[in-house]
């Protein structure tokens, strides 16, 4: 097991800035996926959220301001997913930007044909790689309340996803996990719901986790989370997988 504090430094962030009670309170009240823990996770939350708030910059743009209320928020879903990995899972990169709503991103992509165009999809989120994590708070409101919803939870599962690359559903997996297991139960999981949505199926999961492998793992993470008996009813493998990448079991 990893120690949530590391070095006498992050003793001394914690003990000299530690989120007031009053607005853990609040932040537990209002996140579905930490409510559900137990004491002793709650607590290490409340410590990886209180390091997350002193080492990541939060941004918010666009006329937005986040209260304290809302920073210990935000940052206590962000944490949801490393409480038995730790803070070095985050380590390689800085700040979350923060939109009132739902954003276009100003950046040129590259078409599959290498042609450079403006997107104008509108995002819920984004991670880069080194780069911001970016969320509409519209979003972040919603999360817990739209069924197996968390868009911090997603993007931080797509920041876990680079951390040996690009995204591509494939994060470090620990010792004792076989990759094979992992490639085979996704692709499986994959190719099931592929077939039910041609043949008009309901998805038991969002279907924008067929986009791409990267979405699959990051929309199962928030499902993981927030719905777990739902993920563990429809996607069992997926869901025995993702316990153990993220030694946890919310169920
Ligand atoms: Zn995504």
């Amino acid at each position: 097991m990893f120690n949530t504090i590391r070095n006498w430094r992050e003793r001394r962030i914690v003990a000299r800035h530690p989120i007031a009670e009053s607005l853990w309170r609040e932040a537990l009240r209002r996140c579905t996926a930490a409510r559900r823990l137990g004491a002793s996770d709650q607590a290490t939350l409340r410590i990886l959220a209180t390091l997350f708030l002193d080492r990541k910059s939060l941004e918010p743009t666009g006329g937005l301001e986040l209260t304290d209320t809302d920073r210990v928020l935000l940052a206590a879903h962000a944490c949801v997913p490393i409480i038995k990995l730790g803070m070095d899972w985050y380590d390689g990169w800085h700040s979350v930007i923060v939109y009132p709503d739902a954003f276009v991103p100003r950046r040129p992509q590259l078409d599959a044909a290498g042609v450079e165009h403006q997107s104008n999809a509108v995002m819920a989120g984004e991670a880069w790689g080194r780069g911001p994590v970016i969320v509409s708070w519209a979003e972040v409101l919603n999360s817990g309340k739209r069924p197996g919803h968390n868009v911090i939870v997603h993007e931080m599962a797509h920041k876990l996803d680079m951390l040996n690359g690009d995204a591509n559903g494939f994060p470090p997996l620990h010792r004792r996990m076989d990759r094979r297991v992992w490639s085979q139960v996704f692709s499986n999981a994959w190719d099931r719901l592929q077939d039910d949505r041609r043949n008009g199926i309901d998805l038991p999961i969002d279907p924008y986790a067929l986009e791409s492998p990267a979405e699959f793992f990051a929309v199962a993470s928030e499902q993981f989370f927030e719905e777990p008996v739902a993920l563990r009813q429809h996607l069992p493998d997926v869901y025995r997988q993702l316990e153990q990448f993220y030694r946890q079991h919310p169920l």
